[in-house]
Order: C-alpha cells, then sequence, then structure tokens
C-alpha cells in the first residue's frame, strides 16, 4: 500500500541518519572544527548570547519556579545546552534556568553525558538527556517549555513540518522556537567557493580523519537539500508561529542562519 511504501522509506532514512551519527559520535568534534574551520564554536556562541538565556522571562512567569525550561532538541553532544547553563549562570547570574537535551541517538547521548562529566552541571537538576525523536516528543507535555532550541539537527528529520509541530505545542505561549542550521548562501562568488569546499574537501576529509567518506558525503548532501532561509521562515509560519521581523538572520554570508518564531 501507499502508507507501507512511505514507512518503509520513513524508517530507512531514519535508519541511515541513525548510522551516520553512530558513526560520527566520538568523531564529532574534530570533524566540525575541520568541517567548518572552528566557526560552528562562534555561531553556537552567538546563537547562545542572543537568545539570553535566564534573562527577563520570555512567558508569563511562574510564582513557583523560577528560570527558563529549555528544551535542546537533537542536542546530543551537549554543545548548546552547557552553553545556555554557563550563560544564565554567568551573565544572568541564574542558578534556575535548566536544560533537557533530547536526541533520537544514543550513541549521541552517551557521548553528550560523558562530556557533561567534565562540567559543573553533572550531576545537577539543571541538566538532563532524553532519548526521543524530534517528530512525536510523547514524553514532553504541552505548553511546557520557555525556549526550544535546535541546532544543525532539523535537516536531518524525516519529516520537517511535524517536528515544527511538535515545537509548537510543547512551547508556552510567548515561548520561542530557536534553529540554528546550515543554510544558502548568498553571494554566487562565495558560493561556489563554498560548494566546491563542501562537495570537493569535506568528504575528503571524512575519509582521512574518521574513515568514513559516506557519512560525511551524506552530511554535504543533506546541506544541499536543506529548505532556502526564505521557504524555511514560511515552514515556521505555517506551524503557527509568529515570526519577528523577516524571520531568520545569516551568519556568515549565509552559510548558516538562525531562524526564530514566538508561539503566540
Ligand atoms: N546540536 C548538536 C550540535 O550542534 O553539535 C548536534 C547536531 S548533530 C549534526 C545532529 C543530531 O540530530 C544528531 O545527534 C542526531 O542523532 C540528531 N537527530 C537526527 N534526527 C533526529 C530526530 N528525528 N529527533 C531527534 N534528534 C535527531
Amino acid at each position: 500500500t501507499h502508507f507501507g511504501f512511505e514507512t518503509i522509506a520513513e524508517a530507512l532514512k531514519e535508519q541511515k541518519v541513525g548510522a551516520v551519527f553512530s558513526s560520527v559520535a566520538s568523531s564529532y568534534d574534530t570533524m566540525n572544527d575541520l568541517m567548518s574551520l572552528g566557526i560552528h564554536r562562534l555561531w553556537k556562541d552567538y546563537f547562545v548570547r542572543n537568545l539570553n538565556p535566564g534573562s527577563n522571562p520570555l512567558t508569563s512567569p511562574s510564582t513557583t519556579v523560577q528560570g527558563w525550561n529549555i528544551l535542546d532538541i537533537a542536542g546530543g553532544t551537549g554543545d548548546i545546552a552547557f552553553r545556555m547553563l554557563d550563560h544564565a549562570s554567568t551573565i544572568n547570574n541564574d542558578a534556575h534556568t535548566r536544560v533537557t537535551v533530547a536526541d533520537i541517538n544514543p550513541d549521541m547521548l552517551a557521548e553528550g553525558r560523558k562530556r557533561a562529566l567534565e562540567t559543573p552541571y553533572a550531576r545537577s537538576p539543571r541538566l538532563s538527556f532524553v532519548e526521543a525523536n524530534a517528530e512525536h516528543l510523547t514524553n514532553i507535555p504541552g505548553n511546557s517549555i520557555d525556549l526550544y532550541t535546535v541546532a544543525f539537527g532539523i535537516r536531518n528529520f524525516t519529516n520537517k513540518d511535524a517536528a515544527l509541530r511538535e515545537a509548537f505545542r510543547v512551547l508556552k505561549p510567548g515561548g520561542v522556537f530557536a534553529c540554528l542550521e546550515f543554510s544558502k548562501v548568498n553571494n554566487s562568488l562565495f558560493d561556489a567557493v563554498y560548494k566546491r569546499w563542501s562537495f570537493g574537501a569535506i568528504p575528503l576529509i571524512g575519509q582521512l580523519v574518521a574513515g568514513d567518506r559516506d557519512s560525511y558525503q551524506y552530511l554535504v548532501e543533506s546541506i544541499e537539500r536543506f529548505p532556502s532561509q526564505t521557504e524555511f521562515r514560511d515552514m515556521i509560519k505555517d506551524a503557527g508561529f509568529l515570526v519577528p521581523g523577516r524571520g531568520w538572520e545569516d551568519l556568515t554570508g549565509g552559510i548558516a542562519a538562525i531562524h526564530k518564531g514566538v508561539k503566540p
């Protein structure tokens, strides 16, 4: 049946994405640094600084619960979560903001848990890791999250619209959806250089450093297939969000972009 084909195709895609991330989990940081020449760290720093976790309440403040309740989806290695907690503590003097890192891949979560041991949050109730599929966040109640973040994750999701609808459901009214993702370079000369780099060098670096050309080839192709800034902004709107301004901010000429939506 049509339904049967669809589920098989989706299951295969999910399996493929799973294999890619299991295979890159341990060499993940080195590869990111090589692939982006270290720039992914600056993008992540900016993303977190710009969201300013633990500052004024995003949603109507509760009288009993302080700090922000953040859900970092596809957050496997904890990169965004640790930055969020550091920012809330050191910049906003807030010891209550907490982050749940959700990821579909147990190997990425294991890597994140391991890294957490080197942070002050390892045994803190402010940080937790859960295995979950962004498209069905069954264990996360509706209207419970202040800030939903997804960094370099959504382009791997089988059904991005379903994930956006789930983001909308779990956020409180006034809550913010924020996505950091590879996007479309907006200068044709720069784009030509960038394409040479990504299609030429990245699979080769993958082969040499991680012994895994195919996973890195997949990553490059998934970036190419991901919607443009305006298309993605429209998908966010279609899920019910209000988008501030034009809806996104380009980083490094559009190699990456930050998209935001607010749940009315
Ligand atoms: N956010 C981290 C960062 O910026 O370094 C990790 C990004 S990594 C490129 C993409 C992550 O998306 C992987 O950990 C993968 O397991 C996760 N992922 C892929 N599909 C997912 C899904 N449907 N639900 C939740 N996580 C998913």
